[in-house]
């Protein structure tokens, strides 16, 4: 079972892709004695989070699987059906399985892909193991299994949800995941990462949302499966119909894990917590859960439920960060999206929980069905003056696959992308510049940086191509923040396989630069091609023949593009737009993703020119304006512990 990240924005690790679905999975086809018959392997972090797409099939296919089963969310679903095309391709017999919040049956270009055979539709715990007892009487399903799309049955007849929780158990408590015990800092850096709210998703996406990763210090924990609400642009209530519980007992044992394993942090997935009339309690049995208030808790709620009182119970359990979400002030945008907002009771109940020094991140939505311009500016001069929040956070409209929005998009006027992350484009009363400059307002006003590129580190190539090198040389990168260098990521953990690769020097004055990249399967998938020649405007197309060549490979890899030209004033213009012309003839998912984002040069391919520090009064103010037009320009300094990179003003 393989569950792919959200990809990384620069060259840094992934962290944050729990496969807790697939740890479900597991847990439930054990409990149905099909482990007898079945293993069931989860692909380690260390090799889902860090390969390229060719080194995933390579890894995949090296465990000699007999059938493969992905989850898919918005961020992965198109790395995956590449992948799953290569695994068919190189064995015929494979199954492959497919599951997760993009599996619904209006996804249509997802279920028409060749390379999948089996798609779970919903809940997938009892799909997944009605699947497996008839592959394993047989040659599949001879009747429809519900939930379950085929070839023969495109229609299955709907799933039957489990009756409560308890019937799933805690992939923790029974050893499947490890909360294991890092920092959380990464969990708050990954929550930046992703402009989709929690809110607008079901909760297989929130679980990889919230940052935490196998090994690090957060427990993902589901209390309550179901929203008894019907948000127009969620998938939740198509995906869980009826509102199940963990038991109480059953929930002290996981806290009981939680506090043993020294966690630092318990998200509870809950859609929304306080939905249930004894919340009270649960937050009391939540308090008496972290006898030593050792780890706090976090998870997404309805403000307009809160009082003083109930906030003084979330403080007191060790709440110290909620999301709550507004959306739109506007009434027409209300009705549209199925969801009124009482304002004085959404202020009231924020203004309890900061009163109790809670944190509180309230969700905008950009691109609803109603808005305007001018209803949306209403909202931000609500939102300025009243401040019931500790941070702002403003999303696009994601128009859903499985949702009523989805269902109603032509009659609602509704244009948007036909790919993850199906953002809104177009509305009755809002186009695309709209949606553009009402973003940037919004990031101006409130000080918002919304996925700001991480800084550049970069790290000396040797003399030659370090194609073949494993272990990354010394770094040297230099922040001008002051932050310390950066840990060194790219080689570690690559699994039971050869050492991976995240960046290779390829001389563009040698012959043949291409070839003499490192094996693609060997190659990380953030990767940054670290390019050097004497006259870039010459070699203008053997560099971008070699950036193709690197996304032919692995179209789905965080690409940094580093430009080191021995004579920067030979890198000119045209040289630099057939490079970033080559990076964009392949789109992935952070593309689509950064395609609405404001603040510019966002995607899933960076460039970064290199100049030497020591020449820059010779260069003129025209060429250091067209390179930062279009790359990030870095000076590079010798020192006697090596070179130092800076980004320049
Ligand atoms: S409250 Fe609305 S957005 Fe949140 S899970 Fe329920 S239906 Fe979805």
């Amino acid at each position: 079972l393989v569950q792919l990240p959200i990809p990384p924005p620069g060259p840094e690790a992934v962290r944050g892709n729990v496969p807790l679905a697939a740890a479900y999975l597991k847990l439930f086809a054990r409990r149905q004695g099909l482990l007898t018959a079945f293993r069931i392997e989860l692909l380690p972090a260390a090799v889902a989070n860090t390969r390229g797409d060719r080194g995933l099939v390579e890894e995949i296919l090296r465990r000699g699987p007999w059938m493969v089963g992905f989850t898919c969310c918005l961020w992965n679903i198109e790395r995956t059906l590449w992948i799953t095309r290569r695994l068919k391709e190189a064995a015929t017999d494979l199954r492959v399985v497919l599951g997760g919040p993009e599996i619904t049956l209006d996804n249509r270009w997802l279920l028409e892909e060749r390379a999948v055979d089996y798609a779970v539709i919903g809940e997938g715990e009892q799909t997944f193991s009605e699947l497996l007892a008839a592959l394993r009487s047989g040659a599949g399903p001879t009747a429809p299994v519900p939930g379950l799309w085929t070839r023969q049955a495109k229609r299955p007849p709907r799933r039957k949800e489990l009756p409560d929780l308890d019937a799933i158990g805690s992939p923790y408590v029974e050893g499947i995941l490890d909360a294991g015990a890092q920092g959380t800092d990464v969990l708050r850096s990954r929550r930046r990462i992703s402009t989709v709210s929690k809110a607008f998703v079901p909760p297989d996406l929130r679980e990889v949302r919230s940052g935490a990763a196998a090994g690090e210090s957060v427990m993902l924990l589901e209390t309550a499966r179901g929203c008894r609400y019907r948000c127009k642009y969620c998938y939740y209530p198509h995906g869980s119909g009826s509102i199940r519980r963990l038991s109480a007992e059953k929930l002290e044992e996981n806290l009981r894990y939680a506090d043993r394993q020294n966690v630092s942090e318990v998200f509870l997935l809950d859609p929304t917590l306080n939905q249930r009339a004894d919340f009270a309690d649960l937050l009391r049995l939540l308090a008496r859960g972290n006898p030593r208030r050792q780890f706090t808790y976090s998870a997404e709620l309805r403000a307009e439920g809160i009082d003083a009182a109930t906030a003084h119970l979330l403080a007191a359990a060790r709440f110290e960060e909620v999301e709550i979400g507004l959306q739109s002030l506007d009434p027409e945008a209300q009705r549209l999206m199925g969801r009124a907002v009482d304002l004085p009771a959404l202020e009231r109940g924020a203004k309890a929980m900061l009163d109790e020094g809670i944190r509180v991140r309230l969700d905008l939505i950009l691109g609803l069905p109603g808005d305007t311009a001018d209803s949306i500016r209403r909202g931000f001069d609500y939102l300025d003056r009243a401040r019931p929040f500790s941070e702002l956070q403003i999303f696009n409209l994601s128009i859903l696959p499985g949702t009523a929005f989805r269902a109603q998009a032509a009659k609602l006027g509704l244009e948007f992308q036909p790919r993850p992350p199906y953002y809104v484009l177009k509305t009755p009363t809002l186009d695309t510049e709209s949606l553009y400059r009402l973003m940037e307002e919004a990031l101006d006003r409130f000080g918002i940086e919304l996925d700001a590129l991480p800084p550049v580190r970069l790290r000396a190539p040797r003399a030659q191509s370090e194609g073949t090198q494993g272990v990354p040389g010394p770094i040297f990168a230099q922040q001008k923040s002051g932050q310390s260098p950066p840990r060194q990521e790219s080689g570690q953990s690559p699994g039971a396989g050869e050492e991976i690769v995240d960046q290779a020097a390829v001389d563009l004055d040698g012959p043949s630069p291409a070839a003499s990249l490192p094996p693609a399967a060997r190659r990380a998938q953030a990767f940054t091609l670290w390019l050097r020649a004497a006259d870039f405007h010459a070699r203008r197309d053997a560099a971008a023949q070699c950036v193709a060549a690197v996304l032919a490979d692995n179209p789905h890899t965080t690409l940094q593009v580093v430009v080191e030209p021995a004579d920067p004033r030979r890198l000119t213009s045209a040289a630099l737009e057939a490079i970033l012309a080559a990076c964009h003839e392949s789109l992935s998912y952070l593309d689509w993703y950064y395609s609405l984002h404001p603040r510019g040069r966002l995607g899933a391919k960076r460039l970064v020119v290199v100049a030497p520090w020591a020449k820059r009064r010779t260069l003129e103010p025209a060429w250091m304006r067209a390179v930062q037009d279009c790359a990030t320009l870095v000076w590079c300094k010798d020192a006697a512990e090596g070179k130092i990179f800076e980004e320049a003003e």
